[in-house]
């Protein structure tokens, strides 16, 4: 039986995670739930999985908290100081972190550092401090398991191989929702039509820089950190079947590929359980039986990406060459931008403008962990700041 705590509970891959948990009661235990504000959920969620630890984002919402649940558990805490309760003061063999934002930066680099199992879903951290995090992780003798499916395939391709035999690898992307129209077509698109992903059930972030393609930016320099390569040896390409999730070059010729039916449950399954496998991630019969090889999968096929249509991703690379901390800028300034462009503040082709600007007027560098608050804030100032300038114009 193993116990996990989950940071971000309320949210796309917290909620997923939940399913993985109720499908196999006799190898996971919750021992832990943290959410930011969603008091409802959260209630539900602790009601039905009964933690000991319960944590709510802002120390207002705990009595509220309290009264939505129906039992006592031993402790509810909040804020920072209960993030890191979740992280390294509960007891739980496993801390899943999978909240938005920079919030559970300390308690997952306290986890790490204290060589605890972390299956880790938050991009912006990674991205951000990655730098700092996969060092520690190594160092500490920690489990570092991605959750993410594009990474979570290279780690399953990595396993038993020597690290120094790895030439380059390749992660995937669907395309988005606006893999068909044209430079001009993508001024106008709205927000409603952005976060409506073809493949992945996913939150709003996601679907967003999914649609723009800066969620895969924002992966190859997730996959650069967390498997020790350099920009040039970490490529995206568009895989309209979503069936092949990474892709591993060796220095021998050999190509090992990880395929599976585009479901986040496998992938978090997989970083619960690891070393193990879960038979029973997935419930549905009829989500295994996806990737029959008659099917879908009959036929895969990989094209680069259109760098004209789609920036984002060369912007990535541009700030992972620079170093940290300017994928910190790259993911604030991108958040900033998303958020602007979802409240119809600008066009869906502006969130890279604004986001190349940030880079261009950054003046770093810096690799603690406080340059990196620091360039998140700069990043997300230089985007409300052009934002604001525009309307006055
Ligand atoms: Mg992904």
């Amino acid at each position: 039986m193993r116990s996990i705590a989950i940071i971000g509970s309320t949210g796309s891959i917290g909620r997923q995670a939940l399913d993985v948990v109720r499908a196999n009661p006799q190898r996971f235990r919750v021992a832990a739930l943290a959410a930011g504000s969603n008091v409802e959920r959260l209630a539900q969620q602790a009601n039905e999985f009964r933690p000991d630890l319960v944590c709510i984002g802002g120390a207002t919402l705990t009595a509220d908290l309290r009264s939505l649940l129906a039992y006592g558990p031993p402790e509810i805490v909040s804020g920072s100081e209960g993030l890191r309760r979740v992280a390294v003061g509960c007891g739980a063999d496993v801390l899943l972190a999978a909240s938005d934002g920079m919030a559970a930066l300390h308690g997952v680099v306290e986890a790490l550092a204290s060589g605890k199992h972390v299956a880790l879903a938050n991009k912006e951290l990674l991205v951000a401090a990655g730098h700092l995090l996969c060092p520690l992780a190594r160092s500490a003798g920690a489990t570092l398991v991605p959750v993410d499916s594009e990474h979570s395939a290279i780690f399953q391709c990595l396993q038993g191989e020597d690290p120094a035999c790895v030439e380059r690898v390749v992660i995937t992307a669907s395309g988005g929702p606006f893999y068909d129209l044209t430079g001009a077509d993508l001024e106008w698109v709205t927000p409603k039509q952005a976060l409506r992903h073809p493949v992945w059930s996913m939150g709003p972030k996601n679907s967003l820089d999914s649609a723009t393609l800066m969620n895969k930016g924002l992966e190859v320099i997730e996959a650069s950190y967390l498997f020790g390569l350099p920009p040039g040896r970490v490529e995206a390409v568009i895989h309209r079947q979503s069936l092949v999730h990474g892709l591993v070059f060796f220095c021998d010729g050999s190509v090992k590929a990880q395929l599976a039916s585009p479901d986040m449950r496998l992938p978090i399954g997989y970083a619960l359980a690891y070393p193990e496998r879960v038979p029973e991630a997935v419930a549905e019969e009829e989500t295994r039986r996806a990737l029959g090889l008659a099917g879908a999968a009959a036929s895969l096929t990989f094209e680069p990406v259109d760098a004209t249509r789609f920036p984002a991703v060369s912007l990535a690379c541009a700030a992972l060459a620079k170093g940290p901390p300017y994928p910190a800028v790259l993911s604030a300034a991108n958040e900033e931008a998303g958020r602007a462009f979802l409240r119809g503040q600008i066009r869906f082709t502006d969130i890279c403008r604004l986001v190349e600007r940030a880079l261009a007027s950054y003046a770093g560098p810096g690799r603690t962990l406080e340059d990196i608050l620091a360039a998140d804030r700069f990043g997300r100032a230089s985007v409300r700041e052009a934002i604001d300038a525009a309307v006055r114009h």
